[in-house]
């Protein structure tokens, strides 16, 4: 064995059939570069990660383990999400890899960031973030979009590091940490800067999707970004929340008819006090509920410890055993 260190790159994929034969080729030409000028060591690997796709992704995945030695995957018993899948495919690799980059299978984001990741981790940086320096893919919609979100974030105080999506290096003892933040509702970007260790960032240009759809609709980036902010399944609570600021809305408008019922002289003494404190208070009530509730529910979510993945079949530790046999 070298003492080269090991690199695993870590890729999330649902349904990516059409994709899948350029990323392999790019993916690992990227790698065997790495191997050939002595950055990395002959053992690291490609780790795909199925994530329940009801495509030939994993068929694809099978074929090409067997016809390159540095491709491996991961497949999960369903769909388990884009964050949940950069979970269990980090969680294998890290096992054995002194780093896991983990990049998209639509190959957006540019492979040739790879090894100047590999240079800053061999610097010593342990975590590396892939920062786009160009939002020109992006519909106005989602820059605009994901620029409030970020602006809200840090309004929360949540740090998270502008343009880095998930992207990025970390040394095995960064995905130790990470692996050891054990919430369900997962928003690793918002944990990485957590994990603290020296960090360095890279740039590069991000790229339109190389084939296939984006399988994140609009639904599912509202979902994403909710999580960020709070938890999810709690949808009676939003609507107590929104009942609360109806109620609100009316008492304004109460306070306002009874004013004007009030000069004119038509009222009861003590009806407008008494019509508005109910109103309000009722109001102001619901939403205090509510903001609890969001609380409430993210506990239930969390406490019900709920597996984040569940794999189905590892090549990458098979193919690992075996190497390390021979
Ligand atoms: N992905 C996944 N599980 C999902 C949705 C997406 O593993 O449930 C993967 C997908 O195959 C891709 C990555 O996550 O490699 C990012 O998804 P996509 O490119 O569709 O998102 P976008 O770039 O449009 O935000
Ligand atoms: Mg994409």
């Amino acid at each position: 064995m070298s003492d080269l260190f090991k690199l695993s790159i870590v890729v999330p994929c649902y349904n990516e059939e059409e994709v899948l034969h350029e990323t392999t080729k790019q993916l690992t030409g990227i790698v065997d570069e790495l191997i050939k000028t002595k950055k990395i060591s002959e053992t690291s690997k490609i780790v795909y990660v199925d994530d329940g796709s009801k495509d030939k992704t994993w068929q694809l995945i099978t074929e090409f383990s067997q016809s390159y030695t540095v491709v491996s995957g991961v497949k999960l018993s369903r769909n388990f999400g884009h964050q949940g899948a950069l979970l269990a495919g980090v969680t294998s690799a890290s096992k054995d890899s002194d780093a896991v980059i983990t990049i998209d299978a639509d190959l957006q984001d540019d492979v040739n960031a790879i090894p100047k990741m590999v240079d800053e981790y061999l610097k010593g940086a342990e975590v590396v973030y892939g920062v786009r320096n160009n939002r020109d893919t992006d519909t106005a919609f989602k820059r605009g979009t994901a620029e409030l979100f970020y602006k809200f974030m840090g309004f929360l105080g949540v740090k998270l590091v502008p343009d880095s999506a998930d992207y990025r290096l970390l040394s095995q003892r960064a995905c130790e940490v990470l692996l050891s933040y054990r919430e369900r509702n997962l928003f690793l970007r918002g944990i990485v800067p957590l994990v603290g260790f020296k960090s360095a960032k890279v740039y590069y240009a991000r790229k339109e999707r190389f084939a296939g759809e984006s399988k994140y609709p609009l639904r599912k980036m509202v979902k994403f970004a909710m999580d960020g902010i709070t938890s999810f399944s709690i949808v009676p609570i939003k609507l107590i929340m929104g009942l609360g600021f109806f109620i609100v809305l009316i008492s304004i408008l109460l306070l306002i008819y009874s004013f004007v019922q009030k000069i004119n002289g038509n009222v009861v003494d003590g009806w407008s006090s008494l019509m508005i404190s109910i109103w309000a208070l009722g109001g102001v009530q619901l939403i205090s509920i509510s903001v609890i509730g969001e609380y409430v529910g993210k506990i239930f979510s969390e406490v019900k410890q709920r597996p984040r993945f569940t794999i189905e079949k590892d090549i990458y530790t098979e193919k690992t055993q075996e190497e390390n046999k021979r």
